[in-house]
């Protein structure tokens, strides 16, 4: 699996320490409230589960499944939500917790479905962030990294559902595209 790996981007100490640095933030923002951690699967799940682990405060996690890639290394367009939350939102300081923002289409969905749903506050915290994909205008409100305009994988990023178990961030070899 290392062998399809073209480059490293971000390798696991780098990603610790950016993520030290967002819970510092988090934890500050969130010192008096409760907030509930929604992560979106599956992508999210190993940023998210590192991030709640990091958190001061009294805090909830929860998780909500979309896709909206099939498969390839483009997106569709098109949100569904596979499952939902168990979380009632009303009241709530939602924190989302995002592996990439990429054309923004799946934040978009999710920060209006779950803002229709009575919760206190809607915050995004993302791992990645794709500035240059970007076909809908949504910012998240912590970003670990700024990242070229490459199809990622590593660190819950997959291709194919594989390559999620990589401990950094990289970018394939075009040749495994092309299999
Ligand atoms: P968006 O809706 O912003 O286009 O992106 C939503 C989802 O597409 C992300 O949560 C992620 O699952 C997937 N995605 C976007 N960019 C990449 C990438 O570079 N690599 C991988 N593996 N998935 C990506
Ligand atoms: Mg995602
Ligand atoms: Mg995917």
């Amino acid at each position: 699996m290392n062998n399809d790996i073209e480059r490293v981007l971000y390798s696991t100490e780098e990603i610790n320490a950016t993520e030290d640095r967002l819970a510092k933030q988090i934890n500050a923002d969130y010192a008096d409230k409760k907030p509930l951690v929604v992560s979106v699967l599956t992508g999210a799940a190993p940023f998210s589960v590192d991030m709640f682990k990091k958190m001061t405060c009294y805090a909830q996690l929860d998780f909500i499944d979309v896709s909206s890639y099939y498969g390839g290394t483009e997106s569709t367009g098109t949100i569904k939500l596979i499952h939902d939350l168990k979380a009632d939102l009303e009241g709530q300081d939602v924190l989302i917790m995002e592996d990439i923002v990429d054309t923004g289409r799946t934040l978009r969905y999710l920060v209006d479905l779950l803002g229709e749903r009575g919760a206190n506050s809607v915050k995004v915290c993302t791992l990645l962030d794709k500035p240059e994909g970007r076909k809908v205008e949504i910012e998240a409100d912590y970003v670990g990294f700024v990242v070229p305009n490459e199809f990622l994988v590593g660190y819950g990023l997959d291709y194919q559902g594989y390559y999620r178990n990589l401990p950094y961030v990289g970018i394939l070899k075009p040749s495994v595209y092309s299999k």
